[in-house]
């Protein structure tokens, strides 16, 4: 359905064509307990939580003789346990204007999920500023642009090679200003050269601290469900740089890679903020974790 994360199906190929028979039973034994295992690794959960969710379903069950039905409403229990601590919104605060640095590698969603989110603040009566911090990459800050036109908010920008640690500081002394409530700062994601993307970042947040020592409020990571295992890396690199409080994962429409958040939950423990289900602007979901864990086990 639309909205909906379309990663599911997995049981399906564990029990073969009497999938389509969920009543009929099958002994829990080891052959099983591997299929589903692989199949977890598959949709890129990764090895151990693939492995600790199996173990987790074979307590109290190994040697029964389980339906399909059974097995899917297991896992999904086991997911949606994993996932339950991590869905959660982006928390608000009174702070204005509350600073939110949006990282993360380039073609990873940024632009669009900033430009999501300023929609749905907007449109719950908050008032947001977009700051283009990723200021040598002319067609990043255009594409802001649009999608701050699109969300009726307004964009910061600077000439192409401006510091972004300056851009950042007048964006911040202008959503002051303004008295918004928030201020959303877009930033470059070139992982090449990681000691300049640190430096570049670090400076953004030492010289936002001159304004407001309590900044910035949120750093979220945004995170390429498509890149399955790869989210993990970029985690730690990320976590690294700058101090991730939370994440949003995109593109979790159509991709059979949508495991690896259960795997970023069990490693990291950081809050989901929300999901990116396609490329228009009312495509950013809350994370349900119980729709998730349905959608995944299919
Ligand atoms: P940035 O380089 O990190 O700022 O990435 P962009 O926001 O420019 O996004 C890169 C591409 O991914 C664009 O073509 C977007 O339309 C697409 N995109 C972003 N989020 C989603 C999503 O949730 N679903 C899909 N299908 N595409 C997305």
């Amino acid at each position: 359905p639309p909205g909906q994360p379309n990663t599911g199906g997995l049981l399906g190929r564990v029990f073969g064509r009497q999938s389509a028979a969920p009543v009929v039973r099958r002994p829990l034994d080891d052959d099983m307990l591997e299929s589903l295992e692989d199949l977890l690794i598959t949709a890129d959960m990764g090895v151990q939580t693939a492995a600790r969710v199996t173990a987790n379903l074979a307590e109290g069950r190994y040697g029964r003789r389980v339906s399909t039905q059974e097995i899917k409403e297991a896992l999904a229990e086991e997911i949606a346990r994993i996932m339950e601590p991590v869905a959660r919104p982006l928390p608000l605060y009174a702070k204005k204007p509350q600073v939110v640095l949006v990282v993360g590698v380039n073609g990873s969603g940024k632009t669009t999920t900033i430009g999501k989110l300023a929609s749905q603040f907007n449109a719950a009566g908050k008032s947001v500023v977009i700051a283009a911090g990723d200021t040598f990459r002319a067609a990043a800050v255009e594409q802001l642009q649009v999608w701050g036109d699109r969300a009726g908010v307004p964009v910061m920008t600077a000439p192409q090679g401006t510091d972004p640690a300056s851009l950042a500081y007048d964006a911040h002394k202008k959503a002051e200003e303004d008295g918004a409530d928030l201020l959303m700062i877009d930033t470059a994601g070139r992982l090449q050269n990681r000691a300049d993307l640190m430096e570049e970042l670090a400076k953004i947040i030492r010289v936002i601290r001159k304004r407001d020592e309590t900044a910035p409020h949120n750093t979220v990571l945004v995170l390429d469900a498509t890149t399955g295992q790869n989210a993990l890396n970029q985690v730690e690199i990320f976590q690294k740089i700058a101090d991730v409080s939370g994440l949003v994962m995109t593109k979790l429409d159509g991709t059979a890679r949508g495991g690896v958040l259960v795997a970023l939950a069990d490693r990291f423990g950081l809050p989901i903020h929300a999901i990116g289900v396609g490329e228009q602007i009312d495509d950013l979901s809350p994370f349900d974790p119980e729709e998730f864990a349905a959608a995944l086990t299919g």
